[in-house]
């Protein structure tokens, strides 16, 4: 969505409301395309000082593996961001904090995924104590211990019976 904020920044309009949908299912994150749903996007722009002020609340369901077990993680995400829009960045260094709505236009689109993609963590966990799979045989020990640790055992017991043989 193109975000005309030309009267926002001439101060005739007050403010201008917005609430869509913006779909991210063709985003892929390791390999699955985790943007299960569209994405809502719901909030305003508000006409302050020659600028706009932008306040949105987006959310989303999004569906992931486990990150140590693979197991499906499914989360409801909901996300609150705001800008400050100037009709023109004097300083570029300013870049970030505030934005430039070149030709008093803003793609929100644009923006909102950028938000999305740098608020979502980094690693997905189905919960923070994931066991994670059994290296050996790939068991989910989430479900419970699988029988390779009493091999362990069984043969740390065998040596110490061999040594003691010997
Ligand atoms: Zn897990
Ligand atoms: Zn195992």
């Amino acid at each position: 969505m193109l975000l005309d904020l030309k009267d926002l920044f001439a101060e005739k309009t007050e403010s201008r409301p917005f609430d869509y949908s913006i779909d991210l299912s063709g985003i892929s994150m390791n390999g699955v395309y985790p943007f299960v749903s569209p994405v809502r996007v719901k909030g305003e722009a508000k006409s302050l000082d020659g600028s706009a002020l932008l306040s949105a609340f987006v959310s989303f369901d999004f569906s992931i593996p486990c990150d140590r077990c693979a197991r499906q993680v499914d989360r409801h995400y909901g996300f609150k961001f705001s800008h400050v829009a100037v009709p023109y960045l004097e300083n570029k260094d300013d870049a970030g904090e505030l934005i430039e709505a070149v030709n008093g236009v803003l793609n929100l689109d644009d923006l909102i995924r950028e938000d999305i993609l740098l608020e979502l963590p980094t690693k997905f966990l189905c919960r923070a104590d994931c066991r994670g799979l059994c290296p050996r045989c790939g068991k989910n020990l989430n479900d419970g211990p699988c029988d390779c640790e009493d091999i362990t055992k069984d043969r740390a017991a065998a040596g110490t019976l061999g040594k003691l043989i010997h």
